[in-house]
């Protein structure tokens, strides 16, 4: 995660160190003075060391054209690596403020930029810190949770990972296939409900996915279980009848919490899938899955900025306990900043 972009943005952040030292005015070379050996260098130590204490207080201001010219390395850098445009315009728009015409210390030029740098993604991060346990155990039982998105993106495997933390968390899941349309995924669920002891209420293939939802939902009401995992047909965001249908599942199933899975490694296709579920459904949230083998990291950097929503886990890999709670700290310690 963030190979790429950890070098490449401590390499652009040095740019700004490197301007800051440039000296204002190009000094005239000048020939040594004709003294003795001694003398000259008598004067040259003390000079240095007044040069020194100079440089340690002297600030230096950088106006909104050196900005520009300086942040570019660091605008490449997040487009490289599939930062959204409207996340590095934001990015920008920060580090300016804090940075143009404002007088810094030299020596603390790489300093300054990587807060302010740090500052920024935080906060892009940071739109609502969701803890899931804690939202179900403030809720009504039981306490349904749709899982929408493209096809092939891990959303079983993800819905599994999710069902074995809450189960760690002592909660009495139920699962619902509600994929009926492609080959497989029933059984697929099917197996992971085997591994993890779970029950689950499946249809057969072609079936309508809102009456198996609300057929778990109804069984979960009977039984006491807390939570109602719903699987949904993957699809893509461009088919209209396929988005339609998720809404009526949407209707009838009336979830409490609206989960988006995506790749992490497509970038801003995952971005542009989530706005368009957003449109759709208006999600609550997004897992994004492969973080593992993801060189990048632009989706996880974008994602929650342009939707609005928070990040609740990135899936780290194929086994079930590969999901890790989304946390800001993490990215930016990821980021080396
Ligand atoms: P679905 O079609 O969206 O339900 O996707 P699946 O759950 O069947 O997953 C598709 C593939 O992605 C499978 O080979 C999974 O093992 C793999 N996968 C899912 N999540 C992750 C993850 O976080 N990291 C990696 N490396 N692979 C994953």
């Amino acid at each position: 995660m963030f190979k790429f972009l950890r070098d490449k943005l401590k390499d652009a952040v040095n740019l700004f160190k490197e301007s800051a030292e440039e000296p204002e005015e190009v000094a005239e070379a000048t020939n040594p003075p004709a003294k003795s050996f001694q003398k000259f260098k008598k004067e040259e130590s003390k000079k240095t060391f007044i040069q020194i204490v100079k440089e340690k207080v002297a600030t230096r201001k950088i106006d909104e054209e050196k900005f520009s010219e300086l942040f570019w390395d660091i605008e490449l850098a997040l487009l490289e690596n599939n930062v959204a445009v409207e996340v590095i315009e934001k990015i920008k728009a920060d580090l300016k403020e804090t940075i143009v015409d404002k007088p810094i210390q030299k020596t603390e030029y790489s300093g300054v930029v990587t807060s302010a740098l740090k500052t920024s993604i935080k906060k892009l991060l940071s739109t609502e810190s969701f803890d899931l346990i804690k939202k179900i155990a403030e809720h009504d039982k039981p306490y349904v949770i749709i899982f929408v998105g493209v096809n092939g993106v891990g959303k079983t495997t993800t819905i599994a990972k999710v069902a074995n933390y809450l189960q760690k968390n002592n909660l009495k899941i139920i699962l619902a296939a509600g994929d009926t349309w492609r080959a497989g995924s029933v059984e697929q669920l099917d197996e992971w409900a085997k591994k993890l002891k779970l029950p689950i209420v499946k249809g057969q293939y072609g079936a309508d996915p809102a009456s198996i939802a609300y057929d778990a939902i109804s069984v979960a009401k009977s039984k006491k279980y807390d939570v109602v995992m719903i699987d949904t047909a993957g699809r893509q965001h461009k088919n209209i009848n396929l988005m339609r249908e998720m809404s009526k599942i949407i209707k009838v199933s009336k979830p409490n919490l609206k989960i988006l899975v995506s790749e992490s490694i497509v970038g801003n296709d995952a971005v542009e899938q989530a706005t368009s579920f957003d449109m759709a459904i208006d999600i609550d949230g997004s897992i994004l899955t492969k973080a593992d083998v993801d060189e990048r990291g632009g989706a996880i950097l974008s994602i929650a900025y342009v939707t609005k929503k928070p990040i609740l886990f990135l899936g780290t890999g194929q086994e079930i306990d590969n999901l890790e709670k989304f946390d800001p700290e993490k990215v930016i310690e990821r980021l080396g900043l």
